[in-house]
């Protein structure tokens, strides 16, 4: 059994005036010591449907379909369960180190915090002396545990979130833009890290980037959303340039997405941006939902939801296209 199973999750948001299904039905799997990334432009539902794992959404969403961590379901779970899986369990590195921290308490006082709310048996000294070793572990000495956010640098602070998701030893970190915020170079340290991590603790991990290059130096599977449905899902190395072992991309839009990224590895070509935007969630097209943007499109993708296909070894795509029903 995977460490994650999500079936037919569904996530609505309910305003005032419209409905909106922001994750319409996704299936996904992450095995332990795995690294998944998730990526699609902004609006895709790759953010909420991370944050659905730890119930972490406003109240006006709704969650429908199944999560299960193990073998304990998360949909539907009691508010006083749930705070037990936060932490514990599951664990979020947000994006924006310097307003998920506390401006008013030391890094060393936010450390031993987790561990005193889930661990409270766990004595003072002790909890001392893992916040240093989570500081060690981050590549930031321990005597740096009495400074406060606004003494550390923007990758520090960063370093310091990631340190503060491993307190508990969870079974599960999502990562949310963990890289967006910072510059190119503490970009590369923290992805570096991360990937150091992965090997010495064997995290299983839920990378969420709209950064293709992020996914392809940190993953070992990646996921891509679009409109609120997951349109393809291959070994990352399968769906990158320069490193394709197998079929490459699939997807119209993953191929748009790939083409919208410049490749320093690969051969030198233009930039080509993807026409038109997403469709309104409160009023999705009727079939394929890239529909409007493909530059492919036939006319059954106006009338027909592609299903979710295999493509190749661990490969699936949602095109009409593609797949064992394309070649029939
Ligand atoms: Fe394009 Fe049709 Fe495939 Fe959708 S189903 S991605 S519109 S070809």
């Amino acid at each position: 059994m995977s460490l994650l199973e999500i079936h037919d999750l569904r996530v609505r948001y309910r305003t005032e005036s419209a409905s909106i299904e922001a994750v319409a039905g996704v299936d996904l799997r992450l095995e332990r010591g795995e690294v998944l990334g998730l990526a699609g432009e902004s609006g895709c539902g790759k953010t909420t449907l991370a944050l659905a794992l730890p119930q972490l959404l406003p109240e006006s969403a709704s969650i429908t379909g199944s999560i299960t961590l193990d073998d304990q379901e998360l949909v539907g779970l009691d508010e006083g369960l749930m705070q037990d899986v936060r932490w514990r369990r599951i664990a979020v590195v947000f994006q924006g180190a310097m307003n998920a921290l506390n401006p008013v308490h030391t890094i060393g006082h936010q450390l031993r915090e987790p561990i005193k709310l889930h661990e409270p048996d766990t004595p003072k000294e002790e909890a001392t002396a893992r916040a240093a070793e989570l500081l060690d572990a981050v590549g930031i000495t321990p005597d740096r545990a009495a400074d406060h956010p606004h003494e550390l640098s923007g990758g520090m602070r960063q370093r310091v979130m990631i340190a503060m998701a491993l307190a508990c030893r969870p079974d599960l970190v999502i990562a949310d833009e963990p890289v967006t915020a910072l510059d190119v170079m503490t970009q590369a340290q923290i992805l570096n890290l991360l990937r150091d991590l992965k090997e010495r603790f064997a995290l299983s991990m839920l990378l969420i980037s709209h950064d293709l290059s992020v996914l392809a130096e940190t993953c070992d599977r990646v996921g891509i959303m679009y409109a609120g449905r997951l349109v393809e899902e291959a070994n990352a190395r399968t769906l990158f340039p320069g490193e394709n072992l197998g079929e490459g991309p699939q997807h119209p839009y993953t191929k748009g997405l790939l083409q919208a990224f410049p490749n320093v590895r690969g051969e030198r070509r233009f930039v080509d941006g993807m026409p038109g935007y997403p469709p309104d969630l409160a009023a999705p097209p009727l079939g394929c939902r890239f529909e409007p943007r493909c530059p492919v499109a036939i006319d059954r993708c106006r009338t027909d939801d592609p299903a979710v296909r295999s493509v190749g070894v661990d490969h699936i795509a949602a095109c009409h296209l593609v797949g064992e029903e394309a070649t029939r």
